[in-house]
C-alpha cells in the first residue's frame, strides 16, 4: 500500500475514520453491553484492515484509535481496582505466513537467527481477570477493563469454585508476599447451552457465545447470579510478584499449579517455530472436543529474559501474539424452519439449511431457538444467511443477508398443534417459549431420554439418539426406567445394534446404575434444575426421600433456591408419575453414595435482607458470610424475614421491616452474629 494522490489520501483518511467509530461502536456493544452485533470474525476483518492502513499511513497514526487501545473503561457501577502492571491484549496473525513473519520480527529484535523457545497454548475465549493475593490470601479479583483499571469483581470471583480462596504450600515455593495471578474466566459448553435453553425458556435474551455468557455473568451486582453459572477458570501468567523470581514462563506455570492455581492446559514448550506450528494443527483439531471454547493458540516467547528485552507496544507485548482460527462461517440459504419438539415440550425452531461445508463439518440445521430471536433477527424461509459454527457444535445464524432478498421470503410462524401428537402448542403468559401440552408426547420422552443418558447425566455410552428413536418408536421404553428393564435380546433386536454393541450398552447401563445424587437429579431434567442447583439440594437436605417430601416452602431454605425453582420441584415431584419412575429406577438399582449435608450454622434456617451501605463489607462479602453460616439473603422483606440488616442510606426495606415489626440491626450487630456472638 502506498500514499499516492491527494484525493486518495483522502479517501483512504474516511475510511480509517469510518473504521474507528464502527470498530469504537462495536467495543462498546461488545465490552460493556455484553450484546455484540457482530462475530468476532467480522470485528477481526474490520480491525486488521485499520492496523494495516494505520501502518501504511503512519500520518494518521491517533494514539485514541481503537488499535492502540486495550478493551473498554471499566463500568460506573463497580469500585475501580487500578492493575499495578497494565493488562494488555494480544497481537494476532491468521496463517502459518503471518506466524513465520511474527517469528522473524522476533529473532531479528534479537538480532539471532538461532531457534527461540516459544510456549504454545490454547487461547481460553473467556474473560481475562486478575487475582490478587497477599500473603497466600484472595484479597481482591478485577478485570482487565482498559488494561489499566478494571472492575472490582472479588466477590463474584469468589463465587468460582476452581478460584482458590487461598494458596498451597508448596516446599520448592514459598507463598510469595503478593501474587497478581492472570487468567481466564469461562463458562464450559455444557454450562452455556442449559443456561441458554433456560433463559430461552423464561423468554430472555440469549447470550451469543459462552464468552458473553462469561462476561454478563462476572459484572453481576448480585454474586448470587454468578454462584448459579458454574464459571471456571485458567491461568496463564502474572502481573506483579513479590518474593519469587522465574526464569521462564514455563517455570513459572509449574509453580502456579503447585500454589493450587489452575494453568491453561495442553500448552507446551516448543524449541522451534515448526513445533509451534505442530501444537496449532493439533489443538485446531481438538477443538470441538474440548469442554470448552478455544479461538486459537497463544504463542509467547518462554523466557522472561528475553521477553524483558522485546517490551511491547501501546496494546500488546512484543514477545506474544495469537494465532487466530479460521472463521467458521459460510453463507447458506434457509430452505425451512421447522419447529422441534424439547423433552418438557418447548417447541424450537429450527431453520433447515441448504447443506454447507463449515470447518470440516457439513451443516444441515441450526437452531433458531425462540420466535423472539427469530423476530429480532428478521430471519425468513428463504432468506440467504450467514452461519457460524462459534467453536462450538451447535451451529447458529449470525445474520441474514438483506441484500439477497428477492420478496418471496416467507415468515415463520408457530404451530397451534404439536406437529408430533397433535396437542395444543400453547405460550404461557410472560413466556417466550411456545409448549406442546401432550402428556405422552414422543418427542418429549425422546428428549428426556437423551437428556438423561448424556454426559454429565446418568453417562449411558452408547445410548445415542437412533437408538433412542426406536426405543421409544417399539414402545420398548416409555419412562427413563424402562431403559435399565431392557434385555440385551431385545437390544439387539434394534437396527444398527449387533449382539456385541447390545451387550456394550447393556454393560453401560449397569455401569451407569452407580451414580451420585446430584447427577440423578440433574439427570430427571426438572425445569430450572442443573448441575449446580441439583448439588446444593444434595448438600442441604443429604438423601433424595427428605428432597422429594420437602415442599415448597422448604425448598427455599437451599442457599440460591428462589421461588420459580422451588415451585418447579414441588410440582415435579407432586405428580404421582415422576415418583413412580424414581421408585422405578432405584428399585433397578440406580445408587449412590451417602451425601454429607452441610453442618447447620448459627443462622440456621434464618431469613436475612440486606439494605444500604457497609462499611467494613460489601454487600455480596456480607451475603457469602451469612449464608456460610446458613442463613438465607433474600432481597425482599417478608413476614418470614428475621431480620433486616440497616447499612447507612436504607432503602424502603427498612420502612418495611419497621411497619411488620422486624428486628433492624446495624452493621456492629450484624458483625456480632457473623462472629458467633
Ligand atoms: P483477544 O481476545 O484477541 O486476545 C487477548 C486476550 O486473550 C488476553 O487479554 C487474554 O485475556 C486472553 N487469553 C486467553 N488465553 C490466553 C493465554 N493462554 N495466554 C495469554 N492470554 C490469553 O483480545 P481482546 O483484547 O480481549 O479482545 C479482542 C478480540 O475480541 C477481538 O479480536 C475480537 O475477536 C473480539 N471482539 C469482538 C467484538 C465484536 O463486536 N464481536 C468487539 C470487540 C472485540
Amino acid at each position: 500500500m502506498a500514499a499516492d494522490s491527494t484525493a486518495g489520501s483522502h479517501k483512504i483518511r474516511q475510511e480509517v475514520e469510518r473504521l474507528r467509530a464502527e470498530l469504537a461502536l462495536h467495543n462498546h456493544r461488545y465490552y460493556v453491553l455484553d450484546e455484540p452485533l457482530v462475530s468476532d470474525a467480522e470485528y477481526d476483518q474490520l480491525f486488521r484492515r485499520l492496523v494495516d492502513l494505520e501502518a501504511a499511513y503512519p500520518a494518521l497514526h491517533d494514539p485514541a484509535s481503537p488499535t492502540q487501545k486495550v478493551g473498554a473503561p471499566p463500568l460506573a457501577a463497580f469500585t475501580q481496582v487500578r492493575h499495578s502492571v497494565p493488562m494488555l491484549s494480544l497481537a494476532n496473525v491468521a496463517s502459518r505466513a503471518e506466524m513465520q513473519e511474527f517469528h522473524h520480527r522476533v529473532q531479528r529484535a534479537l538480532e539471532t537467527t538461532q531457534d527461540i523457545e516459544y510456549v504454545a497454548e490454547p487461547k481460553i475465549d473467556g474473560v481475562a481477570v486478575e487475582l490478587v493475593y497477599e500473603n497466600g490470601k484472595l484479597a481482591v479479583g478485577s478485570t482487565r477493563g482498559d488494561g489499566v483499571t478494571g472492575e472490582d469483581v472479588t466477590a463474584n470471583l469468589k463465587t468460582v469454585r476452581s478460584i482458590p480462596l487461598t494458596l498451597l504450600p508448596q516446599p520448592a515455593h514459598p507463598i510469595p508476599r503478593r501474587l497478581e495471578v492472570r487468567g481466564e474466566v469461562f463458562l464450559p459448553k455444557v454450562s452455556f447451552r442449559s443456561l441458554n435453553d433456560t433463559r430461552a425458556e423464561a423468554g430472555e435474551p440469549l447470550f451469543a457465545n459462552p464468552r458473553n455468557a462469561t462476561a454478563g455473568s462476572l459484572k453481576q451486582l448480585d454474586s448470587s447470579i454468578t454462584a448459579g453459572r458454574p464459571l471456571d477458570f485458567f491461568c496463564y501468567g502474572i502481573g506483579q510478584i513479590e518474593g519469587d523470581t522465574f526464569a521462564s514462563y514455563w517455570d513459572l506455570r509449574q509453580a502456579l499449579i503447585g500454589w493450587g492455581v489452575k494453568a491453561v492446559p495442553l500448552g507446551r514448550v516448543c524449541p522451534t517455530v515448526e513445533e509451534v506450528f505442530a501444537v496449532c494443527d493439533d489443538l485446531e483439531a481438538r477443538r470441538d472436543s474440548l469442554d470448552y471454547d478455544i479461538d486459537g493458540v497463544v504463542v509467547k516467547v518462554n523466557s522472561f529474559a528475553l521477553q524483558a528485552q522485546l517490551g511491547q507496544i501501546s496494546r500488546s507485548p512484543r514477545w506474544a501474539t495469537a494465532y487466530k482460527f479460521p472463521a467458521i462461517q459460510a453463507t447458506t440459504t434457509v430452505l425451512d424452519i421447522v419447529p422441534q419438539v424439547g423433552r418438557i415440550g418447548t417447541l424450537t425452531p429450527v431453520a433447515e439449511l441448504a447443506p454447507v461445508h463449515i470447518g470440516g463439518v457439513t451443516v444441515k440445521s441450526a437452531s433458531l431457538h425462540n420466535m423472539d430471536e427469530i423476530r429480532r433477527k428478521d430471519i425468513r424461509i428463504g432468506d440467504t444467511v450467514i452461519v457460524e459454527r462459534a467453536g462450538d457444535v451447535i451451529p447458529y445464524v449470525v445474520k441474514i443477508i438483506p441484500e439477497k432478498r428477492t420478496g418471496r421470503e416467507r415468515s415463520f410462524t408457530m404451530p397451534t398443534a404439536c406437529p408430533v401428537c397433535n396437542a395444543q402448542v400453547v405460550r404461557e403468559a410472560g413466556e417466550a417459549a411456545y409448549r406442546c401440552t401432550g402428556l405422552t408426547c414422543p418427542a418429549q420422552l425422546k428428549e428426556s431420554l437423551k437428556f438423561f443418558a448424556a454426559r454429565g447425566s446418568m453417562d449411558i455410552d452408547g445410548l445415542g439418539e437412533k437408538i433412542i428413536d426406536q426405543l421409544v418408536d417399539k414402545n420398548l421404553v416409555r419412562d427413563p426406567g424402562d431403559l435399565y428393564l431392557l434385555t440385551a435380546e431385545q437390544l439387539a433386536a434394534l437396527d444398527r445394534l449387533g449382539e456385541k454393541s447390545a451387550h456394550n450398552l447393556t454393560d453401560a447401563l449397569e455401569r451407569s446404575k452407580t451414580t451420585t445424587l446430584p447427577r440423578l437429579i440433574a439427570a430427571l431434567g426438572i425445569r430450572h434444575v442443573g448441575e449446580a442447583t441439583a448439588r446444593q439440594l444434595a448438600e442441604h437436605f443429604g438423601d433424595l426421600d427428605r428432597i422429594m417430601r420437602a415442599g415448597e416452602e422448604a425448598l427455599q431454605d437451599v442457599s440460591d433456591i428462589g421461588p420459580e425453582v422451588a415451585r418447579s420441584l414441588a410440582a415435579f415431584f407432586d405428580q404421582e408419575h415422576n415418583r413412580a419412575v424414581i421408585k422405578k429406577l432405584l428399585d433397578a438399582g440406580v445408587h449412590f453414595p451417602q451425601v454429607e449435608t452441610k453442618p447447620a450454622g448459627s443462622l440456621h434456617g434464618q431469613i436475612f435482607v440486606l439494605t444500604g451501605t457497609l462499611a467494613s463489607l460489601t454487600r455480596p462479602e456480607a451475603k457469602q458470610r451469612l449464608e456460610a453460616l446458613g442463613a438465607k439473603v433474600t432481597s425482599s422483606v417478608s413476614k418470614k424475614t428475621a431480620y433486616v440488616v440497616a447499612g447507612t442510606d436504607p432503602g424502603s426495606k427498612r420502612d418495611k421491616a419497621e411497619k411488620l415489626g422486624i428486628p433492624i440491626l446495624n452493621e456492629a450487630e450484624l458483625l456480632e452474629k457473623l462472629s458467633g456472638q
